[in-house]
Order: C-alpha cells, then sequence, then structure tokens
C-alpha cells in the first residue's frame, strides 16, 4: 500500500493534540487539518466456492456490509442548506496556540481546537441521515467473477467496493479471499488434478478398456495388459485451467488400484490354483509371452 506522506504530516501535527512543537519550530505546528476527500479502507471478505467453480470459474453471488458515501448530503456531513463558516476559535487553522512565558524563552503549545475539533470549521448544522460522519453502512449484493483456475488462497480485487472514504472520498477495494471446497472425487496441485480408480485382478492382467471421471465429465482409458499396483495413467490436457491462460490445461493422472477379491468360490480358487502352476512352468521354461511382459503374479 502506498503511503501518504500529508496523512503522516497530518496524524503529527494536525489531529495529534499532545504533540507541541518549540518555539522555533511553530511554522510547521499551524498547518490546517485537511478536510478533503480521502481514498475510504479496503475490505475483506472470506468465500467459499465449490471445487469446479475454482476449476471452471463462475459468478457468485456475495453480500456485503461497507460504508457508503451519504446521499444526503454527499459526504460532507453537513446538512443541506446549512451554513459552514470558518471556526472563530482558531480562525480555520483547526489549531490552537498557547504561548507560556519561562526563562528559557517562549514556549508555545498546540492543541487541537476544541471547537472545531480540527476541522477549521463550524459547521451550522450536521446532516441527520449520517448524524455528520458523511458515511452510512450499507448491506449490498455483489456479483463476483471467478476466474477459471483459481486456487485455495487466492484473492479477487473488486474495485470501489470497500468502504466509501471521508469527506465524499472514493471507496476502497474489496478483496475476496477464496476457499475452495474439496471434491469427493478429485485432488488438486495447480492446474494438475489427481484421482484414483480400481480394476479387478484380471483386467490388470489382461487390459481393459475402463471408464473414470475427469473435471469435466468421463473419459475411457485403455488400462494395458500387465498394469501394476498403484501404477499411474496420465491423461493429458485433462486437468483444469491455467488461471490467466484458459486454453491451456493441466494433466489428469489416475491412480490404478487392482481388486484382489476376497471371496473366491471353490471354482474360482481352483482355477486361481490351476493359473499358480502354469505360472510356475511360464517361469522355468521362459515361455515367449512373458519375455516382454511381467506378468501380475512375479
Ligand atoms: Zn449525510
Ligand atoms: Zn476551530
Amino acid at each position: 500500500q502506498e503511503v501518504d506522506l500529508g496523512d503522516i504530516f497530518d496524524s503529527f501535527f494536525g489531529g495529534g493534540g499532545g504533540m507541541g512543537g518549540m518555539g522555533g519550530m511553530g511554522g510547521m505546528g499551524g498547518r490546517q487539518r485537511t478536510r478533503g476527500p480521502v481514498v475510504g479502507d479496503d475490505l475483506r471478505f472470506d468465500l467459499e466456492v465449490d471445487f469446479s467453480t475454482a476449476v471452471f470459474g463462475g459468478e457468485e453471488k456475495v453480500r456485503i456490509r461497507h460504508l457508503e458515501t451519504c446521499n444526503t448530503c454527499g459526504g460532507d456531513g453537513v446538512k443541506p442548506g446549512s451554513r459552514v463558516k470558518t471556526c472563530s476559535t482558531c480562525g480555520g487553522t483547526g489549531v490552537t496556540v498557547q504561548v507560556t512565558r519561562t526563562p528559557l524563552g517562549n514556549f508555545q503549545t498546540q492543541q487541537t481546537c476544541p471547537t472545531c475539533r480540527g476541522t477549521g470549521q463550524e459547521v451550522e448544522e450536521y446532516c441527520g441521515t449520517c448524524g455528520g460522519k458523511g458515511v452510512n453502512q450499507k448491506t449490498k449484493q455483489i456479483k463476483v467473477t471467478i476466474p477459471p483456475g483459481v486456487e485455495d488462497g487466492n484473492k479477487l480485487r473488486v474495485r470501489g467496493e470497500g468502504d466509501a472514504g471521508p469527506n465524499g472520498g472514493p471507496a476502497g477495494d474489496l478483496y475476496i479471499f477464496l476457499k475452495v471446497k474439496e471434491d469427493p472425487v478429485f485432488r488438486r496441485e495447480g492446474p494438475e488434478i489427481y484421482s484414483d480408480t480400481s480394476i479387478s485382478y484380471v483386467d490388470a492382467i489382461l487390459g481393459a478398456s475402463i471408464k473414470t471421471p475427469v473435471v469435466d465429465g468421463e473419459v475411457t482409458i485403455k488400462v494395458p495388459p500387465g498394469t501394476q499396483p498403484g501404477q499411474v495413467m496420465r491423461l493429458k490436457n485433462n486437468g483444469a485451467p491455467r488461471l490467466g491462460n484458459p486454453d491451456r490445461r493441466g494433466d489428469h493422472y489416475v491412480t490404478v488400484n487392482v481388486e484382489i477379491p476376497k471371496d473366491l468360490s471353490k471354482e474360482e480358487e481352483e482355477l486361481v490354483q490351476k493359473l499358480q502352476e502354469l505360472r510356475d512352468k511360464t517361469k522355468t521354461t521362459g515361455a515367449k509371452k512373458s519375455e516382454k511382459k511381467k506378468g501380475f503374479f512375479n
């Protein structure tokens, strides 16, 4: 955030009250406090969005509370038609000065003017709508556009939806802090998506075409023969759009789990035992089919 040196100067020498200037520094203290418009505060709003909204973007309606410039007085806090005159106590400087004579010389004490509270003005009647503050607390529904590819912790800036500034000053910005809900199927790291799928041990051995969910639907993947438990398959460009470059997408990685049945029938068990015998024979004789691809059971 930019810091306005004028504001720092003001807080030390205008509204500070207790900060007295020594005699020789009197020239610095006499500065009139700014009554001009000041930019309002930025606001933070925490928004939870669905996994798919974060991936593909979308629109969310949020209700926020912020300060808006008072419509009645236009932000200066003065009742319309009411007179504003220069403060007679301080002559418009917003500061009163007391000079004390001491043996070391004149000692000058400055204070915020108690009559005008440093504004330099005397107001006949303040605005009844805002009570002289120039702003009112308002609830507002705003539409937030979420770009594709956002992630947990990303911040979106909505310009001009923060608090309105004092004295009719422009509003600050609203910062939407995003929290992305977890998905029961997908995990995500940036544009990369991860999921798991399960296949039967027979499909793992012989290979199969299976359907698996991706972020925008379902794809059919070919699981090759001899697929190992925990093997990861990469589905190119099936991941999430990249933030700021949604035409480029990440990849989707599917971890293939192999289901080993626990409830074999007598017949299946006999066949598996038969397979075991054949397997042992294949290993010792080195049949051609098993030379290149390792079988599931070894
Ligand atoms: Zn007002
Ligand atoms: Zn005054």
